[in-house]
């Protein structure tokens, strides 16, 4: 805006721009100015959702008005709007989080800090791994996970990214306990597939995959898709692609042309009618776009097969800043020049969601290399799903818990190495060998009347098991269920009654902090446990000394599982144990651990703060490990 001075108008040039400075002044404008402006336009809903750190600072805003409302203070203004909210991390590298040193914190925060009644130092704090470092940065995600109890990373394999990310603040908690979801991502069916499947399904599926695009019922249907016409509608998506690239890089031949280029060449690129594998992405590093082309040789015998070759079509875009990315873009071009292979691959300019319609909707194969777990999930694999194009991927983000045999292809068997490029000899064997005796042999197989039956069984596995499990519905519907409900609940039971239970909440919690020191298990019965029999129960005792707590504040729980060769516990279950009494200051708890399998099991006493009104599990990290001898 004019009005506004231009350092202002700066901050919101460029996305992803800039260096911290700019970076922390688009985030306080989209944290702070955002709740802001929906205020301005009288939206106050009771559930917010972070979708990654950066949008962290709306919670201080938040904080800072329930303070105003409530006449609360930090503290306890922070149960409420943290019970409020939800944090969705999509990071899967603790590289990939926001740092500001503390200067910057102060420069751009001090002033609202003191609205907060905060001092800079305790804000510090809020967003270091380590409160006490002071030499660490001030982490946004940090802030994010301890401003929000409720978490959710974006697949499965991302949540375990994730735990193990967030263990270092969790500080005795087993990994498979640290407090984060998973939510997988979807996407939203009905923009991605092309109008000619979507004719196909609404003649063969009924109307229901249109209103619910999660409704596993509607997705049984395409079984009754006809082959013939499946693979008809499908090539003529696959045609409509190959004219495009065509187009555009006819296009591009003219303008080199005009520049003093090669002129436009004599045939055009690409056949209507080869195996056509798309490969569209930032190029960021992790997402390896080479390596398809570790091997020249073999991807040249790959395409330049007579009887059943193989195209690519490339496109994407790399970070203005990320010279890998670029360099990716550049080996590309180089290769294919140098190879002969303008005819076989092609790179679209500019990838954009325009770009990425047609591609999804038009390749037999999507091809996606990360370099595992660094894809916390990946969305584009998806869209090709209903549009009936195979998906051929690395083990990573959503593919990991979406692949089984027949629905598509896995590169690699999940392994991760240490060496990245011993990782990427190992993933370019099983690409290349995956191409060359599943994915082409299966293409080209046809029948009497040229339909490859056992390709079009592949995308009815393929749209039937993956498009309701990887559809938006299915994912607006889990987070609503497991996450907006709950947290809508939980929100309004904290800010009741003048925001009693919020004040009670902070108090206590304060409480049992202080306390905790002094929190320790004396005494357990027995030693570990080697060969229980299956259904076997095993008594438990232990004394517990809990200083000023009570035992309303705490739950006592035995945790088992099976035994290291080393005689640690690997991660386990854990069952409550009853409060039996109290004598000379220590509580007596007792309860039962069930055999569950053969081997070497054991069991260990742990204490944990609790509070059933309103705790979430492991809100606070305290947790107290039995330490003495067993007796
Ligand atoms: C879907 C999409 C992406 C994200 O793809 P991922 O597989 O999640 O990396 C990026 N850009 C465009 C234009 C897209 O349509």
């Amino acid at each position: 805006l004019p009005e506004n001075d231009p350092a202002s108008q700066r901050i919101t040039d460029e996305l992803y721009g800039g260096g911290s400075e700019e970076r922390i002044a688009q985030e306080l404008l989209l944290g702070i100015g955002g709740i802001r402006a929906l205020r301005a336009l009288g939206v106050n809903p009771h559930v917010y959702h972070l979708n990654e750190g950066h949008t962290v600072f709306s919670t201080l805003e938040r904080t800072r008005e329930a303070m105003q409302e409530g006449g609360l203070s930090f503290y306890e203004a922070r149960q409420a709007t943290g019970a409020g909210t939800l944090f969705t991390t999509h990071t899967p590298v603790p590289a990939g989080f926001d740092l500001f040193p503390e200067p910057l914190i102060d420069t751009y925060l001090g002033d609202y800090l003191e609205q907060l009644d905060l001092e800079t130092e305790e804000f510090m704090r809020m967003g270091r791994v380590n409160p006490e470092s002071r030499d660490e940065d001030f982490n946004v995600a940090v802030l994010a996970l301890r401003q929000a109890p409720r978490r959710n990373a974006v697949s499965r394999l991302h949540r375990r990214a994730t735990a193990r990310m967030m263990q270092p603040g969790w500080i005795g908690f087993p990994l498979g306990e640290m407090p984060v979801e998973s939510v997988t991502n979807g996407v939203h069916t009905k923009s991605w597939v092309a109008p000619e499947m979507q004719q196909l399904y609404d003649h063969y599926l009924g109307p229901r995959w249109q209103e619910d695009a999660s409704c596993r019922e509607a997705w049984q249907r395409v079984e009754r898709i006809p082959d013939l016409e499946l693979w008809h509608v499908h090539t003529r998506l696959r045609e409509r692609l190959v004219a495009y690239a065509r187009e555009q890089a006819a296009w591009r031949a003219r303008s080199q042309a005009g520049a003093g280029g090669l002129g436009v060449p004599a045939d055009l690129p690409l056949r209507p009618d080869t195996l056509t594998i798309g490969f569209a992405r930032r190029f960021a590093t992790y997402k390896r776009a080479t390596l398809l082309f570790r091997d020249v040789c073999r991807l040249k015998n790959l395409l330049l097969d007579e009887a059943r070759p193989v195209q690519l079509i490339v496109a994407g875009k790399a970070h203005p800043r990320d010279g890998a990315g670029k360099d990716f873009i550049r080996e590309i071009h180089d290769i294919v020049n140098r190879e002969g292979l303008c005819n076989h691959v092609v790179f679209l300019e500019d990838y954009d969601l325009n770009k990425a319609a047609m591609l999804v909707q038009g390749v037999d194969v999507w091809l996606n290399t990360p370099r595992r777990p660094n894809e916390a999930c990946g969305t584009s694999g998806m869209k090709v799903v209903p549009n009936g194009g195979l998906n051929l991927s690395v083990l990573d983000g959503w593919w990991a818990e979406a692949y089984r045999p027949g629905v598509g292809w896995a590169i690699g068997e999940g392994q991760e190495f240490i060496h990245a490029d011993y990782q990427d000899e190992v993933d370019a064997e099983s690409l290349y060998s995956t191409l060359e005796r599943e994915v082409v042999p299966l293409f080209y197989q046809r029948d009497a009347d040229g339909i490859p039956r056992g390709w079009t069984a592949m995308m009815k596995d393929s749209i039937r098991v993956l498009a309701p499990a990887f559809s938006g519905d299915r994912m607006v519907k889990q987070y609503a269920e497991c996450f907006y409900l709950p947290i809508a609940d939980r929100c309004w039971r904290l800010t009741a009654d003048g925001f009693a239970k919020a004040k009670e909440f902070s108090a206590w919690k304060r409480r049992v902090r202080k306390a905790w020191s002094d929190v320790r298990v004396t005494w357990v019965k027995g030693g570990p446990v080697p060969d229980m029999t299956v259904g076997e129960e095993l008594e438990v005792q232990a004394k517990v000394h809990l200083g000023t707590l009570d035992p309303s504040d705490v739950v006592v729980q035995a945790y088992f599982g099976s035994l290291r060769p080393d005689g640690t516990l690997r991660s386990g279950r854990s069952v409550p144990l009853v409060w039996m009494g109290c004598e000379n200051e220590e509580h007596l708890y007792q309860g039962t651990v069930p055999g569950r399998a053969s081997g070497l099991h054991g069991y260990a006493v742990r204490v944990l703060p609790c509070r059933d009104d309103v705790l979430v599990p492991n809100e606070l990290s305290l947790i107290a490990w039995e330490e003495a001898e067993r007796s």
